[in-house]
């Protein structure tokens, strides 16, 4: 059963035409490498997934929600939808713990000792035990995006999207932040990764789909990666290596 489903999606900003009409399908447990030149739509894309864009024509099912419907319902989507910036937007007045606890008290309705469990399990899972009663800025960028990725995972959605969640951290807390990723998809987290580390998604990747201005060009299994099909692939990997 596909978690994610785009069918011929349309978007235009304004007289801008960004997304040509896209389909892909990304199955239960599976990882997508969403790959492309900037500005061909990778954001976009992942955006209207989530209804943070409505689209213009075309359909997204995501976990059984008709996305593109009027009558959505955003909260419901939202609970299986996680998503993480390159930005981490943690709280600065909140400690990381409370950071995590936020949605699930107020969105979920938890109590405080349940929360708490939570928030504790995920960190472990983001190697941040030790951090929970610290501040945001007391944390290197990488800690900061893993503890942004441990805020989401404490919603327990069905599928996470990330957007170059690793572009504005140096190699080393790149390591630690793709570790993480890699675990989550090794543990069976349906996700879709719009990223530059191709080694990365060569090696954890399901299935990859190139966009190249607002369609996708190229899409297949990793080996794709190796042996493009097209000149568009083949050019933006060389950069790209
Ligand atoms: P990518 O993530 O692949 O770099 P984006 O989806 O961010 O591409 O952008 C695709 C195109 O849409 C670009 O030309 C960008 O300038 C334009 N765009 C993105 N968001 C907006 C917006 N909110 N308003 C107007 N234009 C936008
Ligand atoms: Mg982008």
């Amino acid at each position: 059963m596909p978690i994610v489903e785009l069918k011929d999606v349309k978007k235009s900003f304004g007289s801008l035409p960004v997304l040509h009409g896209v389909s892909f399908t990304v199955e239960k447990g599976d990882v997508m490498a969403l790959i492309g030149a900037s500005g061909s739509g990778k954001s976009t894309a992942l955006r209207c997934i989530d209804r943070l864009e409505t689209i213009d024509s075309g359909t997204i099912e995501v976990c059984g929600h008709k996305v593109h419907d009027r009558d959505l319902d955003l909260r419901k989507l939202r609970l299986d939808v996680g998503i993480v910036f390159q930005s981490y937007n943690l709280f600065p007045h909140l400690t990381i713990e409370e950071n995590i606890t936020l949605a699930p008290r107020s969105v979920k309705k938890m109590d405080k000792a349940g929360a708490r469990e939570i928030a504790r399990e995920c960190l472990a899972k983001v190697g941040l035990s030790e951090k929970a009663d610290n501040y945001p800025e007391q944390l290197s960028g990488g800690q900061q995006q893993r503890a942004a990725i441990a805020r989401s995972l404490a919603m327990e959605p069905q599928v996470m999207l990330f957007d170059e969640v690793t572009s504005a951290l140096d190699p080393k807390l790149t390591g630690e932040v793709l570790k993480v990723i890699e675990t989550l998809a090794a543990s069976g987290m349906t996700m879709i990764m719009v990223t530059h580390e191709m080694g990365f998604a060569r090696r954890i990747a399901d299935q990859v789909v190139f966009m190249h201005q607002g369609l996708v060009h190229e899409s297949g299994t990793s080996g794709t990666l190796t042996e493009p099909a097209t000149p568009e692939l083949r050019e933006f990997v060389m950069n790209d290596f």
